[in-house]
């Protein structure tokens, strides 16, 4: 089988590296446009979310083979991609005190959610006088690193090209291969092959910053107040990121980078230097749900898109799910095919 795959961000590299684990001969195009939403985030994966902690959508499924995937592209392609660290939450107010009591007191929780007394060696960074917890099976998979050391092996063994896809390219290479995937990110929203999709963009800052005291080379966990906090190594630190339904472009914006630096100087008590700011639009969808799919316009177009706010997460389970289908011929699940969001006749 061959297919060509769009776009190069988490979802078209973990899908390649996917169907190349199963013999498919993969061809990638890449536009390499400034903002890409992978090269924003901090690949944070988080079993809990939101103000409530109510577990993310199918965690226990999804993480291991989350992990299995990571750390089998970290063996293969020999970098250091796949972090597990737990993450100290700062508990704002009582009231948020009191959820965490009772979420922990659920047995479905007792693996993610744990005691974390006091701050630990971040005591001397943070706001002091505020409750902490600890989430567990929390980690981080270093989408830089590993997308750019993908590209690399991808344009040395010659099945990478820089350019932009146009839907009539696409439409002139069907005849070459068997499918030709879609994963362009928020830019998806303009595919005329897969039109009338309920999208639903956010766009998100976030900056990297440093400490100035040497201590802050002891500082391992990540950090999640009203802003997360990621150590990158070597001194850098991400924080993130915002949210905003509506906006002018795809690249950091000074209101949301001075909220996120209000946010900082609220929860830190030591002096730090931001080094960069950026933001990206995540591809996020109405329902929260991926888009899965065969274009109803076009059958050997594929879309594989919709990772919204965790593409960490959800990129490994649901790239083996499509090759399953592109492969075998395993049904698409309902919840992510996009044929759910067809119009209902009679
Ligand atoms: C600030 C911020 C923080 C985030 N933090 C996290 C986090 O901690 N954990 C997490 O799991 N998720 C996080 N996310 C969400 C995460 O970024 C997305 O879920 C994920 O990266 C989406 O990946 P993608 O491959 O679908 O899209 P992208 O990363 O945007 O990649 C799309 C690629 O397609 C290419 N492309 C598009 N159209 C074409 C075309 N026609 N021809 C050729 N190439 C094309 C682009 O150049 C790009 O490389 C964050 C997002 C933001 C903005």
């Amino acid at each position: 089988m061959k297919c060509l795959i769009v776009g190069q961000g988490i979802a078209g590299t973990v899908l390649a590296w996917t169907l190349m684990q199963r013999g498919v001969a993969v061809q990638i195009a890449d536009a390499g446009f400034p903002n890409q939403s992978s090269g924003a985030a901090a690949g944070i994966i988080n079993p809990v979310t939101g103000k409530r902690f109510v577990k993310s959508w199918r965690f226990d499924t999804f993480f291991p083979i989350a992990r299995a995937t990571y750390q089998a592209m970290e063996t293969e392609l020999q970098c250091a991609i796949w972090q597990e660290l737990p993450i100290l939450r700062v508990l704002e107010n009582a009231q948020q005190a009191n959820d965490w009591a009772a979420r922990m007191a659920v047995p479905e929780y007792a693996a993610v959610l744990g005691e974390h007394p006091d701050a630990g060696p971040w005591s001397s960074f943070l706001s002091s006088g505020l409750q902490t917890g600890e989430i567990r099976q929390a980690s981080r998979v270093d989408f830089p690193r590993l997308l750019s050391t993908f590209r690399q092996k991808a344009a040395a063994e010659g099945f990478l090209q820089t350019l932009q896809m146009t839907p009539e390219a696409a439409k002139n290479l069907a005849g070459d291969f068997d499918f030709i995937i879609f994963c362009e990110g928020y830019r998806g929203l303009d595919n005329p092959f897969f039109p009338n999709l309920p999208w639903q963009l956010s766009k998100g800052d976030g900056l990297l910053f440093r400490f100035d005291a040497p201590a802050a080379d002891g500082l391992h966990e990540m950090v999640k107040r009203n802003l997360m906090l990621a150590p990158l190594g070597d001194g850098l630190f991400w924080a993130g990121a915002t949210y905003q339904w509506t906006f002018r472009d795809d690249g950091p914006s000074e209101p949301e980078q001075l909220s996120i630096e209000e946010r900082l100087s609220g929860m830190l008590s030591a002096p730090y230097r931001v080094v960069k700011r950026f933001g990206a639009i995540r591809p996020t969808v109405k329902d929260r749900r991926p888009f899965l799919g065969i274009s109803p316009l076009h059958p050997k177009m594929i879309i594989f898109n919709g990772l919204g706010t965790k593409g960490a997460l959800l990129a490994p389970y649901w790239a083996a799910h499509l090759a399953d289908c592109l492969l075998i011929g395993k049904e698409i699940d309902a919840e992510v095919n996009i044929a759910r969001f067809a119009p209902v006749n009679g």
